[in-house]
């Protein structure tokens, strides 16, 4: 049998950088390992489940160069969970319990002030089928939960290495909800199985479900897969990265931050790892060097300013024929000359659209030094410029008028930009023209 992972994200919001890691963690697994990827819609949650995050999602793994082998839903395999359910049942593994929200709360609040840890009492078990039918006879509807065997749960996990959690410690999960619908645990489990799903690579936070989960693997009589939980990523002040948190999802990375995919892609493989955070030219390349032993047991903090600077590094490093579509896309002309000419200063790509304002104008010139440039206008050659264009230019105009230095290029910086920073005018000024030039020399808007 051939190794399959499975990414399975609820559709209840868009896609965050955490949940990001998670998918690309499984996809460099799946790469380097030549293991297929489920995509698992985990939408059992009807109330809170979009098909519009569902699309958002999608668009986004693929933008980071995700695809998937096989897709699946898990609204649509609700047969296959109550099957599972109904055998779990004749096992004596899944027992109804009556108890309100209340109740349970009530509960949960007497073991605390008695120092107990709150830990589901069991008390449903002891009812007798009289009392059942007494409640349900009231209205009461049962929730169902999973008997847990109190035995020490261990597993080798890939990351964590050996882990044991005794089951008496947890509260017996809840599968099915009173409504009857099922909870996240049992369809996670069914569909993993159905899959033939080898290895569920996620974070840490599932630890515990993981020793519950094992269980009902068991339980069925299914062969239990192997588990990594890596550290979550966190934000700088080691807060969780909620999935409400905006300016955090990939689809603000892309269209608010303007971040390249491959940036982005190697942030996530590298970051919480023991490799340096750096560019690869692939995700080939990173899943080359993906290694569970690489990753640490500290959370992974997310720290937006490295992925901003990965970010210019990989512009700065893209040759022309890379970008030429995208630059005509976003209705940038001057070819190779200006991309070799900007991109050393771009952050982001859409930062070359403010760059082609300036070669396109119109500028409006701002004229600190009306001597230096009457003189640049009057010494400006005629076309055509070839490279020494801009030695020989600027030493006339240094002869003519004595200025030097910041003096001299600052003002024909600011003559010909209307700018104060901006990228070398010597690669700029060709591009600029001969005729706009000396308009702006002129003080003219050109
Ligand atoms: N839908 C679950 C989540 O997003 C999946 C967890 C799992 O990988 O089993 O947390």
């Amino acid at each position: 049998m051939s190794a399959l992972v499975r990414f399975a994200p609820s559709p209840t919001g868009l896609l965050h950088v955490g949940n990001a890691r998670t998918a690309m963690l499984n996809h460099l697994f799946a790469r380097r390992e030549g293991a297929r990827f489920l995509l698992r819609i985990d939408d059992t949650d009807m109330e809170r489940s979009k098909p519009e995050f569902e699309a958002a999602i999608i668009t986004d793994l693929e933008w980071l160069g995700i695809g998937h082998d096989l897709f699946a839903r898990q609204v649509l395999r609700a047969d296959a969970h109550r099957a599972a359910s109904e055998t779990l049942k004749a096992r004596g593994r899944l027992y109804p319990c009556y108890e309100t929200a209340l109740e349970l709360d009530r509960k949960r609040r007497r073991q605390t002030a008695q120092r107990l840890p709150p830990i589901y009492d069991r008390a449903a078990l002891a009812l007798s089928a009289e009392e059942r039918a007494n409640l349900e006879s009231q209205g009461r509807r049962p929730h169902w939960r999973f008997l847990l065997s109190h035995a020490k749960i261990t597993w080798r996990d890939l990351v964590r290495r050996d882990v044991e959690i005794d089951t008496a410690t947890l509260s017996d999960p809840v599968l099915i909800r009173e409504d009857g619908r099922f909870l996240y645990t049992l369809p996670s489990v069914v569909d993993d199985v159905d899959f033939d799903v080898t290895h569920i690579i996620r974070g840490e936070d599932h630890v515990t479900n993981t020793a519950a989960q094992i269980e009902i693997f068991e339980a069925l009589g299914a062969p239990v897969p192997h588990f990594a939980h890596f550290p979550l990523l966190v934000g700088a002040g080691g807060e969780a990265l909620s999935k409400r948190l905006g300016s955090l999802t990939v689809r603000s990375l892309r269209e608010d931050e303007g971040i390249e995919p491959l940036a982005l892609a190697c942030y996530l493989a590298k970051t919480g790892t023991s490799d340096p955070i750096e560019l690869r030219g692939s995700l080939a390349a990173l899943a080359q060097e993906f290694a569970f032993e690489k990753i640490g047991r500290a959370p992974a903090h997310f720290d937006p300013a490295e992925l901003a600077h990965l970010n210019a590094k990989l512009l700065h490093a893209l040759p022309y024929a890379a970008v030429a579509m995208r630059l005509s896309d976003m209705n940038i002309g001057g070819g190779a000359a200006f991309w070799e000419a900007v991109k050393p200063n771009l952050s982001r790509m859409l930062d070359a659209a403010n760059l082609w304002l300036i070669v396109k104008g119109p500028v409006a010139p701002v004229i600190e030094d009306v001597h230096l440039a009457e003189n640049a206008a009057a010494l400006l050659p005629p076309e055509p410029w070839d490279d020494e264009l801009w030695a020989r230019w600027t030493k006339a105009i240094g002869d003519a008028t004595g200025a030097k230095g910041r003096a001299l290029f600052q003002p024909l910086r600011l003559a010909l930009t209307g700018c104060e920073h901006g990228p070398e005018l010597k690669k700029l000024l060709p591009l600029i023209g001969r005729a706009k030039a000396l308009a702006r020399l002129n003080g003219e808007t050109a």
